[in-house]
């Protein structure tokens, strides 16, 4: 059986880029899916959201200190530098978003030229690794020997883009801690409370809303199970269990404009959709009155609107979340080259760490940066 330098297990994101920086390596992908970088290709819309404006290690969970010191070697700059090189043409969109101008394919076919000197085993299946003198790698269809493994299977996210807990098996049964993971970037489930929010599915508004010491301007979309939407999904990563706080007309005091004594209805005076204030006027049981017949507990009420706090019952899960928040202890880590510090050749890059971006392409920047690193560093010592 012949044993390779290097093999990847999983060909998503952060394991393209890396073999695409390692030359003079036998290199070995091991895919379960029948196409590389599932996620890739469906991201974004199919044009792939891959970086943004702004990357900091503030749009991460985990560990600043290593999301900074990757950052330093590969960061946005040098990600927008070397798409540039490979002739990707991408475009600039809200909030800091970089995309591809016509298709994540593009992004993929880059990938594939790059790799073109290494070794794809599609559909195969990673069950187990273990070490004997080499890695041993078992697959549902064969038994494949590399002296360098690195762990390069994402999260949980998405079962039916190839998301497998493998990652996690792979580093407990080399001793390595997971932290536990949990389902990120998704929608908010509600209490009964909040049920009022379902009658409204579809609609979608501009809302701040405040989550631990993080606050979200973006818009919120009612849906069918909860609430979603682009300030929902980012908020997502740093709720563990408690209240949010959303403002529902984040740049207009709702005292002030009740405190006008207007002969309108509150439905006319609030610039809120129709249905929002209908379904939100039926949770308080307030008729949708004349404003100067209001009286201060129903102000008060009303006023809620600009500060409404409750906790979230839950999220949509896996089958939902963009990404999985935990993983892979980054303290066992080598923070200089990705391997593990219990076992030397193991190493452990992407989505699989316990370091979770933002909503807004910090995801698969923190991938290709990663890959590049520990790229860079097998390469210096081979
Ligand atoms: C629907 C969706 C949209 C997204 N959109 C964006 C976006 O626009 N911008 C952004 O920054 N991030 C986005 N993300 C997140 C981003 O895709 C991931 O963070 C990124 O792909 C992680 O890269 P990775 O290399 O760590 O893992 P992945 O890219 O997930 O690659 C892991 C690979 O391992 C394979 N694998 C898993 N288990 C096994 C096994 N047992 N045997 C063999 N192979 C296995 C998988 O099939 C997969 O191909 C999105 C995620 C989803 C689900």
């Amino acid at each position: 059986m012949k044993t390779f330098d290097i093999a990847f297990i999983g060909a998503g994101a952060s394991a393209l880029m890396a073999s695409s920086f390692i030359e003079n390596q036998s290199i070995a992908l091991i895919e379960s899916s029948s196409k590389i970088a599932p996620k890739i290709k469906i991201s974004g819309g199919g044009k792939c959201n891959f970086t943004n404006k702004s990357v900091a290690s503030e749009n991460y969970l985990g560990d600043r200190e290593f999301i900074n010191d990757v950052f330093k070697i590969f960061g946005q700059k040098e990600l927008l530098d070397f798409f540039t090189k490979q002739g990707l043409k991408f475009e600039f969109r809200s909030n800091g978003k970089y995309f591809c101008k016509n298709s994540s394919d593009e992004i993929i076919n880059i990938f594939k030229k790059l790799t073109s000197h290494c070794n794809f085993f599609l559909n195969h299946k990673v069950e187990k690794v273990e070490f004997d003198k080499n890695f041993i790698i078992k697959t549902d269809k064969q038994t494949f020997k590399a002296k360098k493994v690195v762990v390069s299977s994402g999260g949980l996210s998405f079962k039916s883009l190839g998301a497998s807990d493998i990652g996690y098996e792979i580093a407990k049964s080399f001793g390595h801690n997971i932290i536990h993971p949990s389902p990120a970037l998704v929608g908010f489930t509600l209490q009964k409370e909040q049920f009022w929010m379902k009658n409204l599915s579809g609609i979608s508004i501009n809302i701040a809303l405040h989550v631990e010491n993080k606050c979200f301007k973006e818009n919120l979309l009612f849906a069918h199970k909860g609430i979603s939407g682009p300030a929902v999904l980012p908020a997502s990563l740093y709720w563990k269990k408690g209240i949010i706080k959303i403002d529902f007309l984040p740049n207009i005091k709702i005292s002030e404009l009740l405190s006008k004594k207007s002969k309108k209805q509150i439905s006319s005076v609030l610039p809120l959709p129709k249905r929002f204030i209908k379904e939100y006027l039926k949770s308080i049981c307030l008729d949708d009155t004349k404003v100067d017949k209001l009286k201060v507990e129903d102000i008060e009420k009303l006023e809620r609107l600009n500060h409404y706090k409750f906790s979230p019952a839950g999220n949509f899960g896996y089958s939902k979340a963009e990404v999985t928040r935990g993983g892979v202890s980054s303290d066992e880590i080598n923070h200089l080259n990705f391997e593990s510090i219990i076992k030397k050749d193991l190493y452990f890059i992407g989505e699989v760490l316990d370091i979770t971006g933002e909503l807004g392409g910090y995801n698969f920047q923190w991938a290709f940066s990663s890959g590049v690193v520990m790229a860079k560093s097998i390469r210096g010592n081979m």
